[in-house]
């Protein structure tokens, strides 16, 4: 079966701007990056999004998140630092291999990730819980 585009980069199959590679994970610069130095966290295995990712490499995948955002802090001096993972079309999911967004924010930079806040109602607040909550 054909490679995503996702496996072939994590793989090395398709040379692309590295910042980091261990033998789970390669982090590369974003193409068409929101801001300066928007990097994306592909997993070697191919899960199409987090409801098929094991749960290990969720783990080591959260970890590394954290470790490139504070290398990625210091080195780039960014004012914050959005981690992004988008599931599904619905979700702005164009990639369908697993990826976390790494976005270092600068004040200013008008990146869009907000949304108008609505209300939580006492009757949605609780069918959601009653839905939910193990
Ligand atoms: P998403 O919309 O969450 O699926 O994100 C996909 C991301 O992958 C977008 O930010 C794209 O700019 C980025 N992207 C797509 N193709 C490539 C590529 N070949 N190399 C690097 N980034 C890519
Ligand atoms: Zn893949």
């Amino acid at each position: 079966m054909e490679k995503c585009i996702f496996c072939k980069i994590a793989d090395g199959e398709i040379p692309t701007a590295t910042l980091y590679e261990d033998e789970d994970f390669r982090v590369i610069l974003d193409l068409g990056p929101a801001s300066k130095g928007h990097a994306l966290i592909l997993p070697k295995y191919h899960a199409a999004n987090i409801y098929e990712l094991p749960d290990e490499l969720a783990g080591k995948a959260m970890i590394l998140a954290k470790k490139m955002a504070v290398k990625m802090t210091e080195a780039l001096k960014c004012d914050g630092f959005n981690i992004v993972q988008n599931n599904g079309e619905t979700a702005g999911q164009t990639v369908f291999h697993f990826h976390m967004h790494l976005i270092p924010r600068y004040q200013g930079d008008g990146v869009g990730l907000t949304w108008t806040p609505g209300k939580l109602s006492d009757e949605e607040r609780e069918e959601i819980l009653a839905k939910i909550k193990a």
